[in-house]
């Protein structure tokens, strides 16, 4: 890691040091960067969610001058928010419960649970409500 001790992250984040640890686990500007983007992503999709409340409102089923072909894309439109909407409630429970544990137990925050090692900075960067690295996860959803 020969980067510059002080570096901005795309999000904004001024960091003071790199975000893991020689050993792989999160440092201390790690953990402010992510709880940072997890604070973000929770803003963002609550907005979603309770947008797409009102779009996903009930279709007025009126077949008057509208006619049949624009009720069937009210309804595709319809399916699609609601599927949209649900994407976003999951995603968002996700967020919340790692914001929970981020916040309940930071020295344990990016360890993977399964096989206790820490989960590449790689992988949180872009996922950060994940629990798992992306081995173990897999071995998960292959067990299913
Ligand atoms: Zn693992």
């Amino acid at each position: 890691m020969g980067r510059c001790n002080t570096a901005i992250h795309p999000s904004g984040v001024v960091m003071s040091d790199a975000p893991i640890r020689s050993d792989g686990s999160l440092s201390a500007s790690g953990r402010a960067l992510l709880h940072a983007r997890l604070v973000q992503e929770q803003g963002a999709l609550h907005e979603l969610v309770s947008d797409a409340g009102g779009r996903t409102g009930t279709v007025d089923l009126d077949p008057g001058r509208e006619g049949r072909v624009s009720r069937v894309d009210a309804l595709q439109h319809q399916q699609m928010a609601k599927a949209g909407r649900r994407r976003a409630e999951a995603r968002l429970e996700r967020v919340e419960a790692a914001l929970e544990r981020l916040l309940d137990d930071p020295e344990m925050f990016g360890w993977c649970p399964d096989c206790g090692e820490p989960i590449p900075w790689r992988r949180l960067d872009a996922v950060p409500e994940s629990v798992l690295c992306v081995p173990c996860l897999q071995r998960r959803q292959s067990r299913r």
